[in-house]
């Protein structure tokens, strides 16, 4: 006996108790291989209730355009993850509240940066400063930082007002930090 077939069978096995774990998982994991990708794009399964599914799309166009194609749906459903659905209903009610849920959250905010200093208007100055050159770019970032000096902690290395994020994160400012590393170099 070679081991391919004992591969297939736990292979099934994995998969039925996947499906007694929960079919809707497997459901919504196998959607767009039913309804295809451009399709999936603009339809989400919601629930199942019954024997009846409930799917949220993107527009009501799409709810009718999947409406009509229904009975071929449930056919494919029913075969590759072995259910017995009746039917299926597609709405728009619900599209929303489930593509908020799976967006990711940003993983990154500006605060979290060392040198921010909690004023977002500075941030689009910076950025204005992107299309000249970089010198340019490096100048005016300093003017930001000079006019905010007031009241900020100094560099220990060279007495400027610095973020007290970049202290906590260097111990010197970004400047010192970034002269002493290259000249470790
Ligand atoms: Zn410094």
């Amino acid at each position: 006996m070679s081991l391919k077939p004992i591969n297939d069978i736990l292979g099934i096995l994995e998969q039925q108790a996947k499906w007694r774990e929960d079919p809707f998982q497997l459901l919504i994991q196998s959607w767009a291989e039913i309804v295809g990708t451009v399709a999936a794009k603009h339809s989400r399964p919601l629930s199942m209730q019954r024997d009846v599914l409930r799917v949220a799309t993107s527009s009501a166009a799409w709810a009718q355009n999947l409406t009509f194609s229904r009975q071929a749906l449930l056919v494919k459903l029913n075969a590759k993850l072995s259910m017995s659905l009746v039917d299926m209903r597609f709405s728009t009610a619900g599209w929303q509240k489930s593509k908020e849920v799976s967006q990711p959250q940003p993983s990154f905010l500006p605060s979290e940066h060392p040198s921010y200093l909690g004023d977002i208007h500075n941030y689009s100055t910076v950025s204005k400063t992107t299309e000249q050159n970089a010198n340019q770019a490096f100048e005016s970032w300093s003017r930001i930082r000079q006019a905010r000096s007031q009241g900020l902690p100094l560099c220990s290395q060279c007495q400027s007002p610095t973020p007290p994020g970049e202290l906590q994160r260097w111990g010197v400012c970004a400047l010192c930090s970034v002269k002493q590393s290259s000249n470790n170099i």
